[in-house]
């Protein structure tokens, strides 16, 4: 794998920011998106443009196979048993609420508990607080470690048979930690609970296969992998699936309407109420090649390499504090820092001065900030298109701020 080869099918790297070559070190917020996607998102528009399920017209077959055909490759490209069990949404966002709203809110009551980490990503945690303000069921949180990891004992003595969700993000988006999804979900299967997996943060970055891991939710963003934004996938157990009400209701969605009650198409097309989201599935099917071409086991590689690199230059600079697990161990592809005594947006300013583009504030985790202590951080997170010789330019300019800011 060669990022130097594959940011040329990058435009946007030919973009100058503020007088420098782009350093885009904030794909965890959202990634660049390649020739490949951009190209079959236009042609779709150009060629295949047509509403999906409806026409029998022939532009009205094409894009009902590109879109069940994106359909397809997502399911392999996460090993689903059956495309049936894809479901397109907005992004994780809407997978997580969807399942809050469609399968939780109806099976929850007093006694239950929903177990997660305080470190989950707010789409991750409010969503769960909506459940159990409407239900009664109680949150339990997961201890962290000081540097964010979860325990599995800590897992273990949490989970009980009242233990009806265990909600977790695969990947951290702020401290990087891999939490072990598949142990956890042994762990809740045993107590009769669900475990719903947030995997924003992983499924772009290394290989998840949902049968290997056992996990009974899965939601994800096309955004943060190479696909188009407004797009996003909900995996789910057919059973479940099945189980679960529709979020969204009218056109598309239905089997027979009659005046007083109606009967809903089968799984994943319940879900998909009103006019999919036709060309944004398309760009994900073609981000999903893209990907599984350079190989996901090679990404996973590079993007732990260059965050480790990154802690190791990071943690040589004085005044720079770090975040999540220590250089050497197994991270997701990002590292969260502060330069002590500036405010992170202030570091953030300066470092787009000079080209490089990070993110800085409280990473919708406001609960993990204040275990850390801290109102804000900036986070530098790396994707395919990233090289070492980008997080040598943020150390640069992250000791130009420090001069900066004396
Ligand atoms: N969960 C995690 C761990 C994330 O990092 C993000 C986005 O940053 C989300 C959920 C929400 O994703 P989206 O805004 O695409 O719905």
């Amino acid at each position: 794998m060669n990022p130097i080869e594959i940011r040329k099918d990058f435009p946007i790297f030919a973009e100058e920011i503020n007088g420098h070559p782009l350093v885009y070190l904030d794909s965890a917020a959202t990634s660049q998106k390649p020739r490949q996607v951009l190209d079959v998102v236009k042609q779709y528009y150009e060629r295949e443009n047509s509403n999906v399920h409806r026409g029998v017209h022939t532009l009205g077959t094409r894009a009902t196979e590109a879109y069940e055909g994106a359909r397809d490759k997502v399911a392999r490209f996460i090993n689903a048993k059956s495309p049936n069990q894809v479901v397109f949404t907005r992004g994780t966002t809407e997978s997580i609420n969807m399942i809050a709203y469609g399968y939780a809110r109806m099976r929850l009551g007093k006694g239950d508990e929903i177990v997660l980490p305080p470190s989950e990503h707010h789409s991750n945690l409010i969503p769960w607080q909506q459940v159990a303000r409407t239900t009664g069921a109680a949150l339990k949180y997961l201890p962290l470690q000081a540097d964010g990891t979860i325990r599995l004992e800590d897992v273990e003595s949490a989970v009980t048979d009242s233990t009806k969700i265990v909600a977790i993000a695969q990947v951290s988006n702020v401290l990087g930690t891999i939490n072990p999804v598949k142990e956890i979900a042994e762990i809740a299967h045993r107590h009769g609970a669900i475990i719903v997996v947030d995997g924003a943060q992983s499924v772009p970055h290394m290989p998840v296969d949902v049968q290997d891991l056992d996990c009974d939710f899965l939601a994800f963003s096309g955004h943060k992998m190479c696909g188009p934004t407004g797009v996003g996938v909900l995996y789910g157990k057919k059973r479940l699936l099945d189980e679960m009400e529709p979020t969204y209701f009218g056109g598309e969605m239905i089997d027979v309407v009659e005046l007083h009650e109606s009967t809903w198409k089968e799984t994943p097309w319940k879900f998909e109420g009103g006019t999919p989201i036709i060309a944004g599935a398309v760009g994900l099917g073609a981000a999903v090649d893209y990907l599984t071409d350079i190989g996901m086991e090679n990404i996973a590689e590079h993007d732990m390499n260059l965050a480790n690199y990154a802690m190791e230059r990071l943690t040589e600079i004085d005044g720079v504090d770090v975040y999540g697990p220590p250089v050497g161990e197994k991270r997701g592809g990002l590292v969260t820092f502060n330069l002590r005594g500036v405010h992170p947006h202030d570091v953030a300013t300066v470092l787009d001065s000079a080209g490089v583009a990070v993110r800085a504030g409280h990473h919708c985790a406001q609960p993990l900030m204040r275990i850390l202590e801290v109102g804000a951080t900036a986070r530098a997170s790396f994707y395919l298109y990233n090289t070492e010789d980008d997080i040598d330019a943020l150390v640069r300019a992250l000791q130009q701020a420090k001069e900066f800011f004396g």
